[in-house]
């Protein structure tokens, strides 16, 4: 039976090597197996009926009983069609087909055959049609047996072109069901299904697609969720076990010197206690002999990279070295100019490396970083190139790591024989969802608190027609001596995407705000970086009043004056980018404002994530809702963090508390059975063992 189901597809009958291929590469299908998890998105309950009164074009499918009353041809070539015109005891309306005119000409009858529809309404010159519906008589249909719920399956605009639709994906999986001989062999513990009352394999998989009801429709789905959830936190969870039991760290035993002297005579605040837990879990872990692998949350300005540079101090305390990695060379450039700055008097030897670094630093840097003279070294990837090589890197920190991949990330480790701890930094905050998933093997550790006396930012949405108003608004904030960002989603203009561009809006900007009496600043990624740094610089100094920038600031850039943001066409950035990019401002004592800027007429989505950003200013609020309307796999980092977020049934943003509570029983069999050697679990090693092989090495990786 296994050796059925893994025949290549083309051998189903009715598919064949052209559709074959077309399934493989339109939906991945290229087995009996893969046809067979192929899901429908939707059920359609086929005992029920809508009458001609009630459609309305905003309906999803709808089945009708009725009578053809008429029909006719019109239209020339390309825009002849037949229409049959459809009527019940409430009203009539236009069947319409394009395609097989004659055909169905012939063959539908008038008079009194009773017919069922089935379709999809639609409105034309303001009158409801439905195109190319099924039609079939109704003696006919209700002679036939089987379940009324009919699954419908998503196919792509090129395999409808070939004929494959929902209704022939349908058929083939109807075709492949048929021949299975013997039952589907069970992929979960007896164990599993008996305690989980689960519906076996074979009885899932047939009513996922044929459900005799609705209830057993719900058993196959929770069945088939369960175990996909299953064996994903089954996986994570035992590469994370045996990171913690297997790898070794470096033990960071004491607390020293630099560590106290800088909380004694540098440190210019009081530490918020979200920090103070923070640095205490982190240290836990530094001493423990275990490597660590932190994943360290908190929302643009929660003070995350302080708390990263006191464990570095912690490192130094105990002879190791530390990096800092960051995307981009602004961000470097920032965070080094900080930690000197935090660092003065502690004759402690930090760098800054990036892709501009002149020959002689790169050299001497390198000597420097192994000779050990060098304790803290910051840049971008420039830092996990061959040539940079430490005496001993201890703990590395990696900023906004929804930039890096995971290549990159690994490629740190293989700087040391022992891989060094790391903290991984974000301020997109991760759904929880996601963290037991994709993020599954970090540990993770919060700044739920901004440091006091931070005001929310106020932020507003405006239509484009009211630019006037706004440029009066950022002349009083510039008049209050503050200044103000403005971003674009392009540079250049672009004839595909109808988005305000960065080129025109300096124009525009100068003219609303002419020199001498206003500096503007421009900073943009086509820049050469002389340019860039040049700007960027005329701006942190308070030089320039307005910083017209692309969203090459969207991380990291601090500049506490600035208190007003303006992002143009903001329809173009997802929820969390423009959470990310209003964290700009609102960093000094001032209160700050943010203003987005859109055309008028937006749709339901987009006045979503324009209002909940108008409503809330909490990062794991507005992550939810991005997980939400954007489903698991847009949003960042998942697409590089190497797990399976492509759940074929499962659903991120629904089926939270599922994951949570199946994660508690993968939990509970790994303590009983960490090898899963017992024999009821052996199904379960052999498939985790199957499971794709590119992900096996993620628990050393971050
Ligand atoms: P993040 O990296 O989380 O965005 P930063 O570490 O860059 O945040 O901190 C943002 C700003 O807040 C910095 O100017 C930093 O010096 C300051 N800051 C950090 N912690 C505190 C604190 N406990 N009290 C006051 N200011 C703080
Ligand atoms: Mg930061």
């Amino acid at each position: 039976m296994a050796d059925f189901l893994k025949q290549e597809i083309k051998f189903l009958p009715g598919v064949g090597p052209k559709r074959a291929e077309l399934l493989n590469r339109e939906l991945a299908v290229s087995t009996f197996e893969d046809l067979l998890y192929y899901f429908p998105y939707r059920y359609v309950d086929r005992s029920k009926f809508t009458t001609v009164r009630e459609l309305n074009a905003e309906m999803q499918y709808v089945q009708l009983k009725g009578k053809i009353v008429n029909i006719e041809t019109v239209g020339e070539r390309q825009g002849k069609r037949l229409i049959a015109y459809f009527s019940d005891d409430t009203g009539v309306i236009e069947l319409v087909f394009f395609q097989g005119i004659k055909w169905i000409k012939e063959s539908l009858k008038l008079e009194n055959t009773e017919y069922i529809v089935f379709g999809k309404p639609s409105i034309f010159n303001n009158k409801i049609n439905i195109i190319h519906p099924e039609i079939e008589e109704a003696a006919k249909q209700e002679k036939k047996i089987g379940s009324p719920l009919q699954p419908l399956y998503s196919t792509t605009e090129r395999l409808k072109n070939s004929f494959l639709n929902s209704k022939a994906v349908y058929k083939l999986i109807t075709t492949l069901v048929q021949s299975i001989k013997t039952p589907i062999a069970e992929t979960l513990p007896e164990s599993l299904i008996k305690e989980y009352r689960l519906l076996p394999v074979h009885d899932a998989l047939v009513n996922i697609h044929f459900p005799g009801n609705w209830d057993l429709l719900q058993k196959a789905q929770y069945r088939l969720k369960f175990e996909e959830l299953f064996y994903s936190q089954l996986n994570i969870l035992k590469l994370k076990k045996r990171r913690i039991t297997v790898s070794n760290g470096y033990v960071f035993s004491k607390v020293g010197d630099y560590f106290n002297n800088f909380y004694k005579n540098n440190l210019p605040f009081e530490l918020t206690n979200a920090q103070k837990n923070v640095i205490r879990e982190i240290r836990k872990d530094l001493g423990s002999g275990k490597q660590m692998n932190r994943l360290l949350q908190g929302d643009v300005g929660s003070g995350k990279t302080l708390v990263a540079m006191m464990c570095m101090l912690i490192a130094l305390d105990n002879g190791y070295q530390s990096c800092l990695m960051v995307p981009t060379e602004i961000l470097a450039t920032q965070h080094y100019n900080t930690f000197v700055k935090f660092l003065q008097g502690l004759d402690i030897h930090v760098e800054l490396l990036t892709g501009s670094t002149k020959k002689r630093d790169r050299n001497r840097i390198h000597e420097l970083l192994q000779n050990g003279g060098l304790h803290i070294l910051i840049g971008t990837h420039a830092l996990i190139e061959d040539t940079v090589q430490f005496k001993n890197l201890g703990f590395a920190v990696i900023d906004e790591q929804h930039r890096f991949g995971v290549a990159q990330r690994a490629k740190l480790w293989s700087k040391s024989d022992t891989a060094p701890h790391v903290l991984v930094m974000t301020a997109t905050p991760i759904p929880r969802t996601l963290q037991m998933t994709a993020y599954g093997d970090l540990d993770v550790s919060v700044i739920n608190e901004l440091p006091p006396g931070r005001k929310p930012i106020e932020t507003k949405h405006y239509t484009d027609a009211l630019r006037l108003k706004v440029f009066g608004e950022i002349r009083n904030e510039i008049k209050k001596g503050r200044q103000v960002y403005v971003v674009y989603p392009l540079i250049k203009e672009s004839e595909k995407m109808d988005y305000k561009y960065l080129e025109d809006g300096v124009e525009s900007f100068l003219r609303a705000f002419p020199p001498p009496g206003y500096v503007i600043s421009v900073v943009h990624g086509q820049q050469k970086n002389k340019n860039k740094d040049f700007s960027m610089e005329l701006f942190v100094s308070g030089k320039a009043h307005i910083l017209i920038a692309t969203t090459v600031i969207e991380v990291g850039v601090d500049v506490p004056n600035a208190t007003m943001m303006v992002i143009e066409s903001a329809e173009r950035f997802g929820l969390s980018q423009l959470h990310q990019l209003r964290g700009r401002v609102g960093r000094g004592a001032e209160k700050s404002v943010c203003i987005l800027m859109t055309k008028d007429e937006l749709g339901n989505d987009t006045k979503k994530r324009m209002r909940t950003l108008c409503e809330t200013n909490d990062g794991f609020i507005i992550a939810e809702v991005d997980l939400e309307l954007r489903g698991p796999g847009d949003i960042e980092g998942t697409q590089q963090s190497g797990m399976p977020c492509d759940l074929k049934i499962a659903n991120l943003a629904r089926d939270g508390q599922l994951i949570q509570y199946v994660r508690g029983i993968a939990d509970k069999l790994l303590d009983d059975d960490p090898m899963l050697e017992k024999p009821e679990n052996i199904l379960l090693k052999k498939k985790l063992h199957g499971m794709k092989k590119d992900m096996t090495n993620w628990g050393d990786i971050s």
